[in-house]
């Protein structure tokens, strides 16, 4: 802090320059001019002062006369101060404000004011034609070319004359529904005929356009060739959270993801594709240089599981889709199982009879399993017999197809009926050691056409394998698939 004297400033200010000697003249004050006129007189003197002489009074008169001033133009306390409301429109008024307000039209506001035609308009005795017509026409389902041509305008001779162009061009077939017509229209000499075709262009085929033009010998096809590229579309990138997502995401159609999942569940059980897997699928794929893209099926489907991969390749043979793996060999079709997983405790031949204690022919495998490990059907079947069966203790018999029979020992407890069909892995009955037995085993038996076999002896799987030439060029196509690399955007 400061004092103003301490820096002999005593005189510093805006208002005043002293120090300087340069004191510009400064008009007086009203207050300054009433008090030099009436120098008695003081509207505003102090009230704690000199209380009951004549500035006094004076003083104390004003300040009641000013309270009595506000209170009288005070509106009251609590109670509102109007103020002015315009008139609510109505009729025309209100019409025309409306019409002329920013509204929503859903609140009822128009587009303007509607002006009627004056003295001064004289209506047209007739509309000048456009010189040409340009429109777009699709070809419908039905038809044909003639008749959307017919439809939009074409005179029947032009249209005859341009359906004789294309089909001499294409076969009449080869047009699909909704194929987009360019058609223009020129000028004609009255308006009760017809406008002569001028141009027709459209795309008759992925690789192929077609356009019509009038030339000096009248209608003329002109064919334009539309190069296509048919590298297949490689897709791949990683599984995550749900394999059909991820692909859809990194730009494989829906309906080749679905054929994808399909295809590889046949191999790979879809619980166990894990979401660092990596799926690869190739695609068909047409491009042609007019920029559209035109996707087909798929051809390869591929899993990378780290140590495991399935690669499996699309096949047609004969108009039957197979997948095979690129050794050829296709997918393993109704195959026995094994009814439990279990240690193989004594095979198939002669043996000693670990209870009867002398050579005889073991008829089948003995499974070891723990007690209550489900039992599942080898293959599709209708269920023979179940229950006991002397030494076999809780047996069940399946028959299946080309004289196949399958039977399975010493259960511990019966899950099926007689009679009941059963499909290949579901569960019959459950491990146990009934029977002539020395512990929890599956004694599981195979005939056919009545004689006991190895059932190690029958896959009944039919797994197609190609050969000769056909893997030949299997394999060729694998290659070239192979080589593919990855576009699209990869899913990571
Ligand atoms: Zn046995």
């Amino acid at each position: 802090m400061f004092l103003r004297n301490d820096h002999g400033l005593e005189f510093a200010g805006s208002a005043s320059a002293r120090s300087f000697g340069m004191a510009a003249p400064r008009a007086p004050t009203l207050a300054e001019t009433l008090q030099r006129r009436f120098p008695s007189f003081d509207v505003a003197p102090d009230l704690g002062a000199q209380i009951g002489s004549r500035e006094w009074w004076c003083g104390a008169a004003t300040c009641t006369a000013l309270l009595a001033a506000a209170w009288m133009l005070s509106p009251g306390i609590g109670r509102p101060i109007r103020a002015a409301v315009p008139a609510a429109l109505d009729g025309r008024d209100w019409d025309e404000a409306r019409a002329q307000r920013f509204a929503p039209r859903a609140l009822g506001a128009t587009s303007g004011m509607h002006m009627a035609a004056t003295s001064g308009v004289r209506p047209l005795a007739d509309t000048p034609e456009r010189p040409i017509l340009e429109l777009t026409a699709t070809l419908g389902s039905g038809g044909g070319l003639a008749g959307a041509l017919k439809r939009s305008g074409v005179g029947a001779d032009d249209a005859a004359r341009a359906v004789a162009l294309v089909d001499g061009r294409i076969a009449a077939g080869e047009l699909d529904p909704g194929t987009r017509l360019d058609i223009t229209l020129g000028r004609r000499a009255t308006k009760s005929q017809p406008r002569p075709l001028e141009k027709l262009a459209f795309r008759a085929r992925f690789d192929l356009a077609l356009e019509l033009a009038r030339g000096d010998a009248g209608l003329a096809l002109k064919p334009i060739p539309i190069a296509v590229d048919h590298t297949p579309l490689r897709i791949q990138g990683r599984v995550g959270g749900s394999l059909y997502r991820a692909a859809r995401a990194a730009g494989a159609p829906a309906k080749a993801v679905e054929t994808y999942i399909k295809s590889l569940s046949t191999r790979v059980p879809m619980g166990r594709v894990g979401g660092n897997d990596r799926f690869d699928l190739i695609i068909e794929r047409a491009r042609a240089e007019t920029g559209e893209v035109k996707l087909g099926k798929l051809l390869y489907a591929g899993l990378d599981q780290g140590k495991r991969a399935v690669r499996l390749l699309r096949w047609d043979d004969g108009g039957k889709t197979q997948w095979y793996d690129p050794k050829g060999m296709g997918e393993r079709r109704g195959g026995m199982t094994m009814p439990v997983s279990g240690r193989l405790t004594s095979g198939f031949g002669w043996r000693v009879h670990p209870l009867l204690r002398f050579r005889r022919l073991h008829k089948g495998l003995d499974i070891a399993a723990p007690s209550g490990t489900p039992i599942r059907a080898a293959a599709d079947g209708v269920v023979a017999r179940a229950g006991r069966n002397g030494g076999y203790g809780n047996f069940v018999k399946l028959n299946h197809v080309s004289g196949i029979a399958t039977g399975y020992g010493h259960m511990s407890r019966i899950a099926v009926r007689a009679g009941q069909r059963v499909r290949q892995g579901s569960v019959i009955g459950y491990v146990g050691s009934t029977g002539m037995s020395t512990g929890p085993h599956l004694h599981y038996e195979l005939w056919k056409n009545g004689a006991a076999v190895n059932p190690r002896s029958v896959t009944l799987a039919s797994v197609q394998q190609l050969g000769g030439d056909d893997l030949r060029r299997f394999k060729t196509t694998y290659a070239q698939l192979m080589a593919v690399p990855a576009g699209a955007a990869k899913a990571d």
